[in-house]
């Protein structure tokens, strides 16, 4: 039998048979969505996991950034990073806001905090920074400039679910709201889902009328809200994933060791460290391959790939490099170098539950020959 590729990530998915009692219950009470009892118990039960107050669901992570910034009633300017999936950058877009681009800190790829006051303008109002491959960004130095300029921050924390910062507690609880993703692809999967973070019980009320057609009971309608709701299907299997997480965690936390021992010695390749939080998730393994190198990235990703291992280049091209966004002044090249060098040198390898020891020792053995 050929070889199977072996992808960056492989959706981590909890026994068939486990779900079964859940879709029987649907079956049974035949609530499908509009807050059933699944979603209102998955809401209870991640807040009591990640450590917040309030948590609102969405149907993805992109709806969720949409709406929370409309929660906030954000306009004109907000300085983001370049780096980081186009969703984050796209949900200013949608909401005919014009995004910012600050270069990122070259060894956190995360937003430069001591770059963003440069930035800032008459029409600025937020900050939107990703917490970058989980690891938490400057978040002290981030709110130090927002409390200064009175601006909102609103954390893209598609990558960060359950992270906790070096104090212990959630980094999900920085900013005024902070935004999940449950896609396919991430630590903790719902198929598709997300949810906004927010720290009281009235912005939540504000985030579950926008994300209901803006509905304020049966017949007031009182904001130009979206269909942005979980379905139950996706709330049930929620449910039954946070009964699995740590364990598919403590298993990326496995090969992360794996990849850092074995990897430690190739020269001219730098594997991303963390940001010294006290719970890591291990989403991504970033590493970026130097110019000591023997070969360069791109060249390096074919050979890979002819050898049946895909790693992802995240993130690369860089947001401000697509058509939508390259004619902002804050997209020029020498206004994001480090953002640039990262792009050309990064490569995410493979990291999921169900990925064997051995096929990690295969990747490093075949980086390290090059
Ligand atoms: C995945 C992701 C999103 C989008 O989330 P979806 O649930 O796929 O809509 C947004 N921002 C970042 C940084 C992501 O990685």
């Amino acid at each position: 039998m050929p070889e199977k590729t072996t992808f960056v990530t492989q959706p981590y998915l909890p026994p068939l048979e486990e779900f079964l009692p859940y879709l029987q219950k649907i079956w049974d009470n035949k609530i499908l969505t509009n807050g059933g009892p699944f979603h209102q118990q998955l809401e209870r039960e991640l807040c009591d996991y990640l450590g917040v107050e309030h948590i609102a669901l969405f149907t993805n992570g992109t709806v969720a950034l949409v709406t929370a910034l409309q929660a906030l009633r954000v306009t004109g300017e907000v300085i983001t990073t370049p780096y980081s999936f186009v969703a984050t950058a796209h949900s200013l877009l949608w909401n005919s806001i014009k995004p910012v681009f600050v270069d990122v800190d070259p060894e956190s790829l995360n937003l430069d905090p001591g770059k963003i006051e440069a930035a800032i303008t008459p029409q600025t109002t937020a900050i939107l920074p990703v917490h970058c491959y989980g690891h938490p960004c400057d978040v002290d130095a981030i709110q130090k400039i927002a409390d200064t300029y009175n601006l909102k921050v609103i954390y893209d924390a598609a990558h960060a679910f359950g992270v906790r910062r070096k104090n212990g507690e959630s980094v999900l609880r920085c900013g005024d709201l902070s935004v999940l993703s449950f896609h396919a692809t991430k630590v903790f999967n719902t198929f598709e889902g997300g949810a906004i973070v927010c720290p009281d019980a009235k912005t939540k009320s504000r985030i579950d009328q926008l994300k209901n057609f803006g509905h304020a009971g049966e017949t007031n309608v009182v904001a130009t809200g979206i269909n942005g709701k979980m379905s139950e299907f996706n709330a049930a299997l929620g449910l039954l994933q946070l009964k699995h997480v740590d364990e598919a965690i403590s298993r990326r936390k496995k090969i992360d060791h794996a990849y850092r021992s074995l990897l430690g010695n190739v020269r001219g390749v730098h594997c991303l460290g963390d940001a010294g939080e006290s719970f890591a998730n291990y989403a991504y393994f970033p590493i970026l391959i130097g110019q000591d190198y023997s070969i360069n990235r791109d060249d390096l990703y074919d050979r890979m790939k002819a050898n049946k291992v895909h790693p992802r280049r995240y993130f690369y091209p860089l947001i401000s490099e697509f058509p939508m966004y390259r004619s902002l002044p804050s997209a020029q090249r020498s206004n994001l170098v480090a953002a640039a060098r990262a792009a050309a040198q990064v490569l995410c390898l493979p990291i999921y539950p169900d990925l064997a020891i051995e096929k990690v020792e295969e990747i490093c053995h075949f980086l390290a020959k090059q």
